[in-house]
């Protein structure tokens, strides 16, 4: 078993498990737990623990711009090897290693923003060219943003944005900001003939809306 923080509480009446984005387990619990109790509790939520940290380990965490960095490219994990060297930067991916080469950290993170920028608008058009005829719209226009808030927006004149840290996300996600963003297309709001709309051409959309939900706190790069 994991090891965890056990914090008793007189005010609680059941028994509640945390992990922080480090990945440290507390469980919360009322004063009068017992330790056998509290140890069936942990034991039962062992493959949601396993999976959480497991997810918690496939997205970056902040200030954590390092050689060996492990970083995810859509359905695959690729590492980073950083090199520090004088003149422009380069990016250049070799199998699973993302070989990034700059003056210091400042470029070598704006190279590799940009390398993502360039994969993100490829990956777009392709799953636009996917969806656009199933959803029975196109977009006049597809942008690639990098709001920390946003995964994408669709603006009234047709323009598609997306955000290129949608690149570090499991592919079926990406799919799902696309699906979203064209439905807004036939549907500029977020009333239920929009969902309606959505569920024709993604019925799974909501546990993809939620996974996204999920990641998008925890994201940065
Ligand atoms: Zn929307």
């Amino acid at each position: 078993m994991r090891a965890y923080a056990l914090v008793r509480s007189r005010k609680r009446r059941t028994l509640c498990l945390q992990i922080s984005p480090s990945g440290a387990l507390r469980v919360l619990v009322p004063t009068s737990a017992r330790q056998a109790d509290i140890e069936a509790f942990v034991e039962a939520k062992a493959p949601w623990i396993e999976r959480t940290l497991k997810r918690l380990g496939e997205v970056p965490a902040p200030a954590s711009f390092a050689d060996g960095l492990r970083l995810r490219h859509l359905d695959e994990l690729v590492v980073l090897r950083l090199t520090y060297r004088p003149g422009a930067p380069s990016v250049r991916r070799d199998g699973d290693v993302l070989q990034v080469a700059a003056s210091s950290e400042e470029p070598a993170r704006a190279a590799l923003e940009l390398w993502y920028r360039r994969a993100a608008h490829h990956h777009a058009l392709a799953r636009i060219i996917h969806f656009a005829p199933l959803v029975g719209r196109a977009p006049k226009r597809i942008r690639i943003g990098g709001q920390k808030t946003r995964w994408g927006s669709c603006s009234a004149r047709g323009t598609i944005s997306l955000n290129w840290r949608l690149m570090l996300v499991p592919a079926d996600l990406f799919d799902y900001v696309i699906a979203h963003e064209l439905c807004h297309l036939i549907a500029a709001h977020h009333r239920p003939s929009f969902w309606r709309e959505l569920a024709r051409v993604m019925p799974d959309y909501e546990a993809r809306r939620l996974a996204l939900r999920d990641i998008g706190a925890r994201l940065s790069l």
